[in-house]
């Protein structure tokens, strides 16, 4: 009786967890459909299009692009320890999210890249250093596209972390990131540089 009970809760728990974990889980699309719908959105986020290209052919920490599709709800890229780099799709699809425009595109694609880097040289590392280290190698790319003749993801990026490092969040590590790098005086010589090419 006392065996059968405990089966019988196992089972349950088993499947309550199957079923959690199934529910949680985006699916990932084909790669080859991912790739396609970067491809189809390419006019309407032609920067993130172009450094997407370049990074698939140039950053050998990329092992391989993941493509899921959400409701542009939750975050629209992600890196894994293994050198994936997770693309929801839905951000491209929807017209809902315009906080997600090409150039803060940018911003996340080399903010996801930026942990693949920092996951290579700190086998141990602490997760408010990777995103701090995540949002200042975003800027540096941003910089560089800048130097180019390209304002638009420094912009972007440099407002979007100012918003999100005022947030009293400070359970996410982003936040606690962002907080200092805009106590330091790195950010600065950004905004400076911002002033001086861009406007
Ligand atoms: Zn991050």
């Amino acid at each position: 009786m006392y065996t059968q009970l405990v089966k019988y809760l196992l089972t349950i728990s088993m499947s309550t967890i199957l079923f959690f974990n199934l529910s949680y889980s985006q699916p990932f699309l084909a790669s080859e459909e991912g790739k396609t719908i970067i491809e189809k959105y390419s006019s309407k986020f032609p920067k993130f299009f172009r450094e997407f290209q370049y990074v698939s052919k140039n950053e050998s920490r990329i092992k391989e692009f993941k493509f899921t599709r959400g409701n542009s709800n939750g975050t629209p890229a992600k890196a894994s320890k293994d050198g994936k780099i997770i693309l929801d799709v839905s951000y491209l699809e929807t017209t809902s999210n315009n906080d997600y425009d090409d150039n803060r595109l940018v911003i996340v694609l080399y903010h996801e890249l930026g942990h693949l880097y920092y996951n290579s040289k700190n086998e141990n590392g602490n997760v408010e250093d990777n995103e701090k280290f995540a949002f200042e190698f975003s800027l540096k790319k941003a910089k560089d596209l800048a130097v180019k003749g390209d304002c638009g993801p420094l912009n972007t990026g440099i407002k979007f972390m100012r918003l999100r490092s005022l947030s009293n969040q400070l359970q996410d590590p982003h936040v606690r990131a962002l907080k200092r790098i805009f106590n330091e005086p790195l950010i600065k010589s950004y905004s400076a540089f911002l002033k001086k090419i861009c406007n």
